[in-house]
């Protein structure tokens, strides 16, 4: 089968080579711009309607501008500007339809020097030994070896963090279909104390160094705003920043992929909820830590490596209580609370683990085994004692069942 995959290695390019690079990104972000403020100033003339002019258009239209006004843009690939044109249409684009399907997509904006500098070439790329070539600036020394590389190029992303650049190769490979995952399924629940507890009893805690950085992060932010504006010690101390957000990002990213793929590797099928982190990140208490938790990166990589190893990722609807459920016979405790680390079961007793409960709960909901439904007699209704009666949802389907619990009180 056929897969997209990416390469990424370090640059590092000589003085000459640094400065093409920078004139590149530099081109890429005027195009950029250029093209956000067109598309405003079209918005602007149609009286507040939408009227959408594509990115080859904008080019045409940049390209007769070049000659006269823009020449020095001969110095750089016509790759580099003429992709910001198609990211541009692709933000603009995106915008649009949020807002006609209710989703929260901003706005695009105005890209600054210095901040997430890049620029995306097509066409003739190669890699070499120790290198990769690109166009109008030649083979650039790479920090790694290349020897891995496979597979067909089909573009280069060129971007700079703090002070490294970067060269992500995106490639298509040809992976053969992979045999199943001889493994038991396993369920996976996403928390914040704990980043992810399995239902086989593991648990994977975040690392340790990361939430020494992030202190060490807030503290250096804090020193930026102290400084002036403008000065060189601002220049400097922005520096700090970014190369420990580097760090911090790269921590993250080594947790997540190697977790991700020990749980691929390992299980026949992987079940997982449903997030919608977009939703929970709007509370204000939860934001910071669910933003550094980096759930929706892990979601993606498990996607990838289950499809790529041959397990199977399940997942489960968001809307599926799964901390508030006995995992045993079926109750759910409606006044368990998210401070509450541990419960134990009105109906059978059991004292539960909030996490390793919830993981559970996932598991039965994305196998689909069956619970053993509860005895009426057993339980009863809080307010008279009447009978109430439980039952899983006869429709439920595969990706995502619905637990409903049906009160059936007279009084
Ligand atoms: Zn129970």
């Amino acid at each position: 089968m056929k897969t997209n995959q990416a390469f990424r290695y370090e640059l590092d390019p000589n003085n000459v080579q640094h400065g093409a690079l920078v004139q590149h990104a530099g081109v890429a972000r005027f195009a950029y711009n250029w093209a956000l403020a067109d598309r405003i100033e079209r918005f602007e003339q149609n009286e507040g309607k939408a009227k959408f002019t594509s990115a080859i258009e904008q080019h045409k239209l940049l390209n007769s501008l070049k000659v006269a006004q823009f020449s020095w843009m001969y110095s750089v690939s016509k790759c580099a500007p003429q992709e910001a044109l198609r990211d541009c249409e692709r933000a603009y684009r995106n915008f649009w339809r949020g807002r006609k399907q209710g989703q929260d997509i901003g706005f695009p904006t105005f890209k600054k020097k210095g901040q997430h500098d890049s620029f995306r070439l097509t066409g003739s790329l190669h890699v070499k030994e120790h290198g990769v070539v690109l166009p109008r600036i030649g083979r650039i020394r790479t920090k790694e070896g290349t020897e891995k590389f496979r597979g067909r190029i089909l573009s280069a992303t060129v971007s700079r963090e703090a002070d490294r650049w970067f060269c992500s190769l995106a490639v298509e490979v040809e992976r053969a279909k992979p045999l199943a995952v001889v493994g038991e399924a396993v369920g996976i629940d996403l928390g914040i104390k704990t980043f992810a507890v399995l239902s086989n009893g593991e648990r994977f805690e975040s690392p340790k160094l990361l939430k020494r950085k992030m202190k060490k992060f807030q503290l250096l932010s804090r020193q930026v705003s102290r400084k002036k504006k403008g000065s060189k010690n601002r220049t400097k101390a922005n520096l700090h920043v970014a190369r420990l957000n580097r760090s911090i990002r790269n921590i993250r990213k080594d947790f997540l992929h190697k977790l991700s793929t020990s749980v691929a590797k390992s299980h026949g099928i992987v079940c997982i909820e449903d997030l919608a982190e977009r939703n929970m990140v709007r509370n204000h208490h939860l934001a910071q830590s669910i933003s550094d938790a980096g759930w929706g990166e892990f979601r993606r990589m498990l996607a990838y490596k289950c499809s790529w190893y041959g397990s199977e990722l399940r997942v489960i609807g968001r809307f599926a209580a799964s901390s508030k459920t006995c995992s045993v016979c079926g109750e759910v405790n409606y006044s368990l609370a998210l401070a509450d680390r541990t419960w134990v079961c009105e109906n059978c007793g059991t004292l539960h683990d909030r996490d390793d409960n919830a993981s559970v709960n996932i598991l039965n909901l994305g196998t689909g085994s069956h619970r053993p439904e509860p005895h009426p007699s057993k339980i009863g209704c809080n307010a008279c004692g009447d009978p109430l009666t439980k039952r899983w949802s006869q429709k439920q389907e595969a990706s995502s069942p619905v637990f409903l619990h049906e009160v059936v009180c007279n009084e």
